[in-house]
């Protein structure tokens, strides 16, 4: 199994996930131009892509979507909800690229449950990815982390999860009051620590890879939000429990690279 994030934060998100050579992507939130050369830059055909699955409708991660779908012929796949939010957004599909999801489903041979998030959109999910020896587990855009986000997202091989913001950054920050509240709240999204004390419940001896996602570029930093997870899981059992872990953060514009899970 092997992943990459394309882009991630609030000015465009899309995951590359895969097995062999078979792809697919979660969330197009950015131009079809730059889905391109993104994927380019980490040496995959975007051939290999066998469908766009959506987390939620909020537009850094559907606003390229319609054409990459019409540019690939390929289908889209989303809750019944996030299409009526979101179908009239992404221009003209064919009825077979209109591909209404339940919480569970097989995409280019791997197993995706849908992991309701607490976000301010019609619907949000995480999604947990099975292959066929590994697993990763995927989670951004949430206010907090959930009961159902405990018991679905732990014990995964590699995770791209949400370290949003750093609470005193976000707080001493130039955003409006409305707008810090709303990242601050229950559906907004995770800061830093809470994504720490989430990874503590989550990691297991044979999680390799975490990647950091949807940073905010106003209120954290690659350092602060590394440093801050690093932290907490180093005074925490997790660091000795998980001796092969490594932490990234994932880059705002240009691609991660592309991470092979191993045995
Ligand atoms: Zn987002
Ligand atoms: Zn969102």
């Amino acid at each position: 199994m092997h992943f990459a994030t394309l882009a991630s934060g609030s000015s465009g998100n899309a995951i590359l996930v895969g097995e062999e050579n078979r792809n697919f992507l979660v969330d197009s939130g950015i131009t079809v131009k730059r889905i391109l050369a993104n994927l380019e830059m980490i040496n995959l055909s975007a051939l290999q892509i066998e469908g766009i699955i959506i987390t939620h409708e909020h537009s850094d991660h559907i606003q390229g979507v319609g054409a990459l779908a019409r540019k690939l012929k390929i289908p889209v796949y989303a809750t019944t909800g996030i299409w009526n939010e979101m179908e009239s957004k992404l221009g003209k599909l064919k009825p077979d690229q209109i591909v209404e999801v339940d919480r569970e489903l097989t995409l280019a041979g791997m197993e995706i449950r849908l992991v309701p998030t607490s976000h301010d959109s019609r619907e949000s999910y995480g999604l947990r990815v099975a292959g066929k020896r590994h697993t990763l587990g995927i989670a951004t855009d949430s206010g907090i982390v959930t009961e159902e986000m405990n018991k679905r997202l732990q014990g995964c091989d590699a995770y791209v999860v949400e370290a949003n913001h750093d609470s005193q950054k976000l707080w001493d920050g130039r955003y409006p009051w409305y707008l810090k509240k709303r990242i601050n709240s229950d559906v907004g999204h995770l800061s830093n620590v809470q994504l720490a004390e989430a990874l503590k419940e989550w990691l297991v001896e044979n999680t390799q890879r975490v990647v950091l996602a949807h940073l905010s570029e106003e209120n954290n930093t690659p350092e602060i939000a590394l440093n801050t997870v690093l932290g907490i899981l180093r005074d925490s059992s997790v660091r000795q429990r998980c001796s092969r872990l490594r932490i990234r953060v994932a880059p705002r514009h240009t691609p991660h690279e592309l991470i092979f899970l191993g045995e």
